[in-house]
């Protein structure tokens, strides 16, 4: 298992590399390997291979995996659709980072749950760029608006950027115009403290790269 993964993971970079190299050879590209569909074995067995950051989807399972693995020093990064009633369960586990606030609604909740605890929590707002029913996330237009609201309103909220889904399709032009759609928004807040973009997941990282992404989560291809 471990000689599997560490050739996924090697051909991974090496893709990450030339797509960040054929844009832009001063961005870093972080690599977040999404492990919702793996066990904490596959998992130890990735980090032994070098990799730190790991993103899960649902708080039980970040939960659990984070729970045996806590000898290891990961970075854990929660990626799913988070539900107010598991805000304090997300925040008890300390994740690095939240990639994926949906609301001002939870934004708001979040920040109550934050300061009670005196606790602050480095988060990016999730951009429903392709608009699809069946994602979350604030839309384009409101995005930019939403994200100087949160930054004034929930000063326990630490947003450092944003995070996208790209469109469910196989027209590549789809899924590009959806790429650049959160990019512009995040040029837009570069002068707001917004450092992470993060797009991109197996099947269309290196579009996603090519379109600006400084952060890919990766499942399927790191972990097949
Ligand atoms: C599952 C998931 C990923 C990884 O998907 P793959 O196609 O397996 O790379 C990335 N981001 C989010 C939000 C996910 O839920």
């Amino acid at each position: 298992m471990q000689e599997k993964l560490n050739q996924n993971l090697i051909s991974v970079i090496e893709k990450i590399e030339k797509a960040r190299i054929a844009t832009d050879r001063h961005r870093i590209v972080r690599l977040v390997a999404v492990s919702k569909y793996s066990t904490e074995e596959e998992i130890a067995a990735l980090y032994a291979c070098g990799q730190r950051a790991f993103g899960e989807n649902k708080v039980q399972d970040l939960k659990t995996k984070s729970k045996i693995l806590e000898s290891l020093p990961l970075e854990w990064h929660f990626i799913g659709s988070l539900q107010s009633n598991k805000i304090n369960a997300l925040l008890s586990l300390n994740p690095f980072m939240f990639q994926s606030l949906h609301s001002l609604e939870l934004a708001e909740q979040l920040q109550k749950r934050l300061q009670s605890e005196n606790k602050s929590l480095r988060t990016l707002l999730q951009v429903n760029s392709a608009k699809e029913t069946s994602k979350s996330g604030f839309m384009p237009e409101v995005a930019y608006e939403a994200y100087l609201e949160i930054l004034e309103s929930c000063p326990n909220i630490e947003l450092v950027g944003l995070m996208s889904i790209g469109a469910h399709t196989q027209d590549r032009a789809v899924v590009q115009k959806s790429f650049e759609t959160t990019h512009k928004i995040f040029e837009k807040l570069q002068n707001k403290g917004a450092n992470t973009l993060s797009m991109g997941m197996s099947d269309d990282f290196e579009l996603a790269i090519s379109c600006g992404s400084n952060c890919v989560r990766l499942g399927s291809v790191l972990f097949k």
